[in-house]
């Protein structure tokens, strides 16, 4: 039952040490606060284990007293999940700590991370063992590898490497009464029964927390192309994609779609930026990549490319010439999320439909954003080859952003109903936290629902993993 903190907090603080239990109002302020500063919570404490044991000695205690915990990474979802609710009930357990590189199989293609190394980390020990941890996202210099796990990101390689969770071969989860769950064996093959590691994924923190993960790592590229095409609209761009995907089969890493209007916007908010080929109202950037040296990739990107062009399917298509000129290109697009935040309030849609539906679902958004909301500003830009768009609104000029943001049920219900009507998702890859909660309710199926709060009843029957998230 619960108790005053009293009998709490000093019991955390003699499994986690004083120094990593955090009460200041200042020390816990940044822990409160999601990166979109739209929800502001409060918290008892934010208690910071350096091992598996810790978070399960500080689960079974808070479980003890009946407190709720609030998992937290890196910090950088965008959907309120990581954000304790105002109450100020619920102790915040952050997983940076737990920030070692446990092992690199390299004969099994495995490195076993705890949650805590920050996604870049993680890329980079790969990558000194001549390997590739291929999940790619503008956050990860700061989101850690744990809240990639629990919200199953996406990013910019889903193309060819699939979601976060078709990168983990091995979980460790610490359960809702403070037992911790080990499976960590790193099989590729293992057919006994459900796959349980499955139902953690993607599961925001609210059916255990991630203390480790055995991941899968592939080749390095050895040779790599990155191309801005220019494209006159988005039925073209599909086109393109099709085209691409065509020429270069897997080795066609990422597509992604980036609006004219994004371009200008992260050009304004970052002068070191430049659209290499001004004046068009669409733009792709296409990443290949080959594990063979010397492959004929460039060459075939070219020609492809070229033919494209010749086709209509782009305007006109760059290649960079160097790993710098890659980089820049695709520093326009990581930019996007910065930028528009700089700009100030915005209506974020974090969309999918099917691939050939893509350029339907646009035209009917916008006409009826246009009739709804007269004047407002789109910025669009996102995963093309998955399906997968960022459909971002501003408010029209004239009308201050928070009148604007005040209309968000609105917007959101001429979106959303769009993307049904297309048979998409409301949440691609961003998850649902505590934004869209009412969104799941209106449309995922009941059944399904249903079964969620049933597996959620089963693994955390008094409901302590971060409460008031993902369920309606
Ligand atoms: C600039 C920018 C670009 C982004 N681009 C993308 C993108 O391309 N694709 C994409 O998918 N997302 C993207 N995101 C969203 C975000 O980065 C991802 O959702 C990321 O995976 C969150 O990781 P995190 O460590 O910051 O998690 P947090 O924000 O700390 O937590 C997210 C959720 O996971 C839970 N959680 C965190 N750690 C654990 C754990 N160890 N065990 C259990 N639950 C846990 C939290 O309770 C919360 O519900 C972007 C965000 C930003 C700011």
């Amino acid at each position: 039952m619960a108790e005053s903190a009293g009998p709490l907090l000093p019991t955390l603080k003699s499994i986690v040490g004083e120094a990593n239990v955090l009460t200041a109002a200042d020390e816990v302020a940044p822990f409160c606060i999601d990166w979109r500063e739209r929800y502001r919570g409060s918290t008892r404490a934010v208690v910071r284990p350096g091992s598996t044991a810790e978070v399960a000695s500080v689960v079974r205690c808070c479980a003890e007293h009946g407190v709720p915990v609030v998992p937290q990474g890196g910090n950088t979802g965008l959907c309120g999940g990581a954000t304790p609710h105002e109450s100020g009930d619920e102790v915040v357990i952050s997983l940076s700590r737990l920030n070692r590189v446990r092992a690199i199989d390299a004969a099994n293609a495995t490195m076993t991370v705890e949650a805590g190394v920050p996604l870049a980390a993680v890329q980079d020990a790969a990558a000194k063992a001549g390997l590739l941890f291929p999940l790619s996202l503008a956050a990860e210099g700061s989101c850690l590898i744990g809240g990639n796990l629990a919200t199953n990101a996406g990013g910019t390689a889903v193309l060819r490497y699939g979601n976060a969770r078709d990168l983990v071969v091995g979980l460790e989860v610490v359960l809702a009464d403070g037992r911790v769950w080990e499976s960590l064996k790193g099989l590729r093959k293992d057919n006994t029964g459900y796959d349980l590691k499955q139902l953690f994924l993607g599961s925001e923190g609210t059916l255990g927390i991630i203390t480790a993960a055995v991941l899968k790592l592939f080749p390095q590229p050895r040779t790599s192309a990155t191309a801005w095409a220019g494209i006159a609209d988005v039925a073209a761009s599909v086109a393109l994609l099709g085209a691409m995907r065509a020429a270069l089969g897997d080795r066609l890493t990422g597509f992604e779609l980036v609006s004219a209007e994004c371009v200008a916007l992260a050009c304004a908010q970052f002068p070191t930026l430049s659209d290499p080929l001004p004046g068009h109202p669409w733009y792709a950037l296409i990443q290949a990549d080959d594990a063979a040296a010397g492959s004929p990739l460039l060459g075939e990107i070219e020609r492809a490319l070229a033919e494209a062009v010749a086709e209509g399917l782009a305007q006109d298509a760059t290649i960079a010439q160097s790993q710098a000129q890659a980089n820049a290109l695709w520093a326009i697009r990581e930019h996007i999320p910065d930028a528009q935040r700089r700009r100030g309030p915005n209506m974020k849609h974090d969309i999918s439909v099917p691939v050939s539906r893509i350029p339907v679902f646009l035209d009917r958004a916008r006409a009826a954003l246009d009739a709804a909301f007269p004047g407002v500003r789109y910025f669009v830009f996102g995963h093309l080859g998955d399906g997968n768009l960022h459909y971002n609104l501003s408010s029209p000029a004239g009308i201050a952003p928070a009148e604007f943001i005040a209309e968000t049920p609105r917007a959101n219900r001429i979106v959303y109903d769009l993307v049904a009507e297309q048979g998409g998702s409301f949440s691609a890859e961003h998850g649902i936290g505590q934004m869209k909660r009412a969104d799941l309710a209106r449309y995922k199926p009941a059944i399904e629902v249903e079964l969620m709060r049933r597996i959620k009843h089963a693994l955390d029957p008094d409901s302590l993993l971060n409460p008031g998230k993902v369920l309606p």
